[in-house]
């Protein structure tokens, strides 16, 4: 150590004077004084390590060390969680939340956790009543289905399917469906922790209903659909549909499962996207239990949604399981508001923001992408261009939604350090780089969320 370091490592003050001054007790007013303490500490010693390795100013500045204090504490203090503007075009983004919430469903949230709310109390006889009551005859209303139940996640129905039918047996899945989604839900996995033995059938391109019958034995309990969400199998295919599987479920005595994936409630081929099997249909056909996300395309809360046959349904809700699994007052309220929204056709899909989003036309978002264009300083240069939005979150996979994309290049900063400064905007914006121009989709963009595009854009020049 040099004299000089030396020195300067006395001249840091103790830490009892820095409490001592006025600024500091003025910050430690607003925010609790362990905190204030702690990051005081932190200070200096990043100070100390600063002279140590030959950095840091030269001289001590007590209004510069209370500003770092200060700045530290707010960091401190800010959530870890906030709201962010999702300009990527995935409307489903998982990595983002999944759906945004219609208003009705935050209201919903807000007038029942605020205080109580009859989550399992029957208000008619002052007995205690069903948690499932608030949504089960709206999603049978829906689906057609004879009864139903909500777990946590979709991941949640699939586990409590697998483990009500086919503990200690067989279920019998195509090789074509052994679907891994977001790397921790792997079917394979997932049966067994279901407790179930996976009996895999056919090859990975094609799967015959023979395939399905011959490897039914004695311990088979179940037949397993599952949506391939994130992937498809293109050229020489073929695989079994629902009916047939309903056939050979009936025929054997074996319970027919299927995991639908994105819980679509309505024909998307309304809003030019090709179809996914909605609920309804599902049901429709006979499969005794359907399985879907309340986040996905259903634009709902975090859910898993059950719907089929009573008495498969009754075979699940008493799977002592299901207790493990079950949902929270608030998911019940969003879900609820959520599923009102549907009875009423005239409000969709202005009413569900992920309905709204699908079926915003690429014109819309052309002519807001101009509004936020002509607000750019000269610092940008920009252009729009045709592209795609995806619906995301394993539901549609490839196929694009046409969009029209903002694409920025700033005349100092590279791509990179663009996306990075836009994410760190005080509501953090998120984009993608593509061919080395950063990417703006306001598709996924709230109306007032242009504003502040134009706003940290400007800040950013
Ligand atoms: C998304 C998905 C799941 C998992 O659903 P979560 O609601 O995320 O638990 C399971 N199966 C399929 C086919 C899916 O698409």
């Amino acid at each position: 150590m040099t004299p000089e370091q030396q020195s300067r490592l006395q001249a840091l003050p103790q830490v009892q004077a820095m409490l001592e001054l006025p600024e500091i007790r003025r910050i430690a007013d607003s925010f609790p004084r362990e905190m204030v303490l702690r990051e005081i500490r932190s200070e200096l010693d990043s100070r100390r390590h600063a002279i140590l390795s030959g950095d840091g100013a030269p001289t001590f500045d007590t209004r510069e060390f209370v500003a770092a204090v200060e700045n530290r504490v707010h960091a401190q203090s800010a959530p870890s969680m906030r709201g962010v503007i999702n300009a990527t075009g995935i409307i489903v983004h998982t990595n983002l939340g999944r759906a945004p919430l219609a208003a009705e469903a935050l209201d919903a949230i807000r007038a029942t956790a605020l205080g109580y709310a009859n989550v399992e109390y029957d208000l008619d006889s002052g007995a205690r009543g069903s948690r499932m009551a608030h949504v089960e005859n709206l999603l049978t209303e829906l689906t057609g289905a004879e009864a139903a139940l909500v777990v946590n996640n979709n991941a949640a129905a699939v586990l409590l399917a697998l483990n009500t039918f086919a503990q200690d047996g067989g279920v019998v899945v195509s090789r074509g469906e052994l679907v891994e989604i977001g790397g921790s839900f792997r079917i394979p996995e997932v049966v067994k922790r279901g407790m179930a033995r996976l009996v895999e059938v056919g090859t990975t391109n094609k799967t015959r209903i023979r395939d399905y019958a011959d490897a039914i034995d004695s311990n088979t309990r179940a037949l397993l659909k599952v949506h391939p969400s994130n992937y498809r199998i293109l050229g020489f295919t073929e695989s079994v549909s629902r009916e047939e599987l309903v056939a050979l479920g009936s025929e054997s005595g074996v319970t027919v499962i299927e995991d639908l994936g994105s819980g679509a409630l309505i024909d998307f081929s309304e809003y030019g996207l090709p179809r996914e099997t909605t609920l309804r249909e599902a049901i429709a056909a006979g499969v005794d239990v359907v399985t879907a996300s309340g986040d996905k395309l259903l634009g709902g809360p975090q859910a898993g949604i059950i719907a089929g046959q009573k008495t498969a349904v009754e075979a699940m809700r008493k799977n002592p399981i299901l207790r493990a699994l079950r949902v929270d007052k608030l998911c019940l309220a969003a879900l609820e508001a959520t599923l009102r929204i549907y009875r009423d056709p005239k409000k969709l899909p202005g009413g569900i923001p992920v309905l709204r989003m699908i079926a915003a036309p690429a014109e819309s978002i052309r002519a807001r992408a101009l509004v936020v264009q002509q607000k750019l300083s000269a610092a940008y240069t920009s252009s729009i261009e045709d592209g795609f939005s995806y619906a995301g979150g394993g539901a549609l996979p490839g196929e694009g939604i046409p969009t029209a994309l903002l694409c920025l290049r700033h005349a100092t900063l590279s791509p990179d350090q663009l996306i990075a400064r836009l994410r760190a905007a005080a509501t953090p914006i998120v984009a993608r780089i593509h061919d080395g121009r950063v990417v703006l989709d306001l598709r996924t963009v709230s109306e007032d969320g242009d504003a502040l595009i134009v706003k940290a854009l400007a800040e950013i020049a």
